[in-house]
């Protein structure tokens, strides 16, 4: 089931905590762009580095890759981006709201397979069976119009034709190309793998649900190399992985499903095609990732434009072919709203009280540890602290409002243990217990329990806790 609350009141604790605020704000904002805010910026990149240890450092055989956003244009002409990425554009004539006409039509006829129509199946569908626009529930749609996604513009100082450059619509054509480079330098041999992660960027008609689509993301993406016929065993075993990644980012499983593409939803050059998808509050389920069989035809179709040989010479049996390729293919973006959606819950108290707490998994919970002086004349023994902890992990400092307040403040960002500076701990004032010198309080984020721990012992407390 998915989480009970609302995702628009989960959305507006997330922009009013820091975790995302909208871009431009000060300017009135510009539709569908976000920000991360230091929370965001954390939760990123701790999701990003467990992929990349997942899916690099702790592999016999990937490796990594950093390649550029603007690419030579020929690249999008080679896999038909410039050509046939292009979503079906429908306007109401009624409300003028621009829609997607396959969307309209999946919400309104969901057992109907849109993915193999053409725009003119999907023309006819709408009109046939009288199909109402989402917003106005009237049926007066213009015909459809094929919408390129890619973002267009210009290298150098002239605005021409001929200098027209994209913005990358995916992360997966910078290995493509570079897979020659990476064989032949870093002596790989098939079956190998090459990650690349970053921005992507596609000029959606429909973007929408918070971060869940936007027209500026990230995306992780793997491109595994291997020997054709071995591909659908590969194919599995990327599959699992994939999943063990995504249940180890906290998530409760009965929110996680596998969508296996149906034969003809599948690309024509796919030999296999699953979905892992994350039942949202309001939204329902939505695409998390994708792991495609993507058979040879990538690297076929850039040989074909670039001239360059892509083929592989097997030294294990003298063979030689064009690898194919499993890709594993995940948006940031989508991995963190799933996290956050999923980590969101209101308790009540003993007292009755209420609070919001983010049970984020600690691994990659923004925050670790929250250091909380009593009173301002603790704040330098609480300095020493925050000082040898924050070397080891990231840490908030927090001196303002009751200690209880300070606690739901933490809960609610998701900051698993709190460490508590007391008179005690500071041996300051005539009634300190001399027995607590230079120990803390840890109280901790889910069950509430509290420990008192000597300082020299900290580090090997959360050493313990924290790197599960
Ligand atoms: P969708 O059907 O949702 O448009 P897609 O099948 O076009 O997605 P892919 O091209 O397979 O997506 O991209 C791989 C991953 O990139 C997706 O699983 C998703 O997590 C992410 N992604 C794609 N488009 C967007 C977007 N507009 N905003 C955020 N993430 C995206």
């Amino acid at each position: 089931m998915s989480n009970k609350f609302e995702f628009e009141k989960i959305v507006s604790h997330l922009q009013t905590s820091g975790y995302v605020f909208a871009g431009s704000s000060i300017y009135g904002g510009l539709s569908n762009t976000w920000d991360y805010g230091p929370l965001g910026a954390e939760l990123k990149r701790n999701i990003k580095d467990l992929w990349w240890k997942r899916f690099v450092q702790e592999s016999a055989t990937n490796v990594g890759l950093d390649s550029a956003i603007l690419m030579n244009p020929k690249v999008w002409q080679a896999t038909g981006h410039v050509s046939t990425f292009n979503d079906p554009m429908i306007d109401c004539k009624s409300c003028k709201a621009r829609l997607r006409a396959d969307e309209i039509i999946k919400k309104q006829f969901p057992e109907v397979d849109v993915e193999g129509m053409s725009a003119g199946e999907m023309d006819s569908f709408i009109s046939g069976h009288k199909l109402v626009c989402p917003v106005c529930g009237k049926s007066d749609f213009t015909p459809i119009r094929q919408f390129n996604l890619m973002f267009k513009t210009h290298i150098g100082v002239f605005e021409d034709d001929k200098n027209i450059v994209y913005l990358r619509p995916e992360t997966a054509q910078g290995v493509f190309v570079n897979f020659k480079n990476v064989q032949r330098a870093c002596r790989k041999k098939i079956p190998f793998g090459i990650c690349n992660a970053g921005k992507s960027f596609r000029n959606e008609i429909t973007p929408g649900n918070f971060i869940f689509r936007t027209r500026e993301f990230e995306q992780l993406e793997m491109e595994f190399f291997c020997k054709p016929g071995t591909d659908l065993e590969w194919f599995e075993h990327w599959k699992k992985h994939c999943l063990s990644f995504v249940e180890e980012l906290g998530v409760k499983e009965d929110n996680l499903r596998f969508r296996d593409h149906e034969p003809a939803e599948l690309a024509f050059y796919s030999k296999a095609t699953t979905d892992v998808e994350y039942d949202f509050p309001s939204l329902g389920w939505g695409e998390i990732l994708g792991i495609a069989d993507r058979t040879d035809y990538d690297l076929k179709r850039h040989s074909e434009f670039s001239g360059e040989d892509m083929t592989y010479l097997d030294s294990d049996d003298n063979s030689r072919y064009i690898p194919y390729v499993i890709e594993p293919s995940m948006g940031l973006d989508r991995l963190m709203l799933m996290v956050m959606v999923d980590s969101y819950d209101e308790e009540t108290l003993e007292n009755n009280e209420t609070r919001i707490v983010m049970h984020l998994k600690p691994s990659i919970a923004p925050y670790k540890i929250a250091v909380l002086p009593l009173s301002k004349k603790l704040e330098d023994k609480a300095g020493e602290v925050m000082e040898m902890l924050s070397k080891r992990y990231m840490c908030i400092f927090d001196t303002t409002g009751s200690i209880g307040k300070r606690y739901r403040r933490e809960d609610a960002i998701g900051t698993p243990y709190c460490v508590t500076i007391d008179f005690d701990t500071a041996g300051i004032g005539d009634d300190v217990d001399a027995s607590l010198l230079n120990t803390v309080t840890i109280r901790d984020r889910d069950n509430m329990t509290q420990d008192r721990v000597p300082l020299d012992k900290l580090i090997e407390y959360f050493d313990e806790r924290l790197n599960k």
